[in-house]
């Protein structure tokens, strides 16, 4: 599983056949088993689809009682799993933005990087 990631573009791929936009490390269609692709990038603003606040953290997040999780959705379809900034006023619908950055030191006691959503107002 690759933890550490270097790039702050938040990049899919989209079949050139069926359309269905799915997760980088897919090497073919999970509909129609093509492995043909076209890369797209997130861009712009999203919307929080789905959220949990998540009060057991796994041990790389210790220093912190509990987190929001949510799943957001971007103009074009791209959607991604990461932390939510913040746990107060999140309701499904709102307006958020990607910000890379650490989240965590992890067990071995290397940076983690990764997106997480900041919502907008
Ligand atoms: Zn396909």
């Amino acid at each position: 599983m690759k933890i550490l990631k270097d790039v702050e573009k938040i990049e899919w791929k989209k079949c050139n056949i069926c359309g269905l936009l799915q997760y980088e490390d897919h090497l073919r269609c999970l509909k129609c088993k093509n492995n043909d692709f076209e890369r797209i990038e997130a861009s712009g603003t999203c919307k929080l689809l789905t959220f949990t606040i998540l009060k057991a953290p796994p041990a790389e997040f210790r220093d912190r009682q509990s987190y929001a999780l949510g799943i957001v959705e971007f103009e074009n379809g791209i959607r991604v799993l990461g932390q939510i900034t913040t746990q107060e006023n999140l309701k499904i619908g709102i307006e958020l933005k990607p910000v890379y950055k650490k989240i965590c030191n992890n067990l071995d006691g290397n940076e983690v990087h990764a997106h997480v959503f900041k919502p907008i107002n």
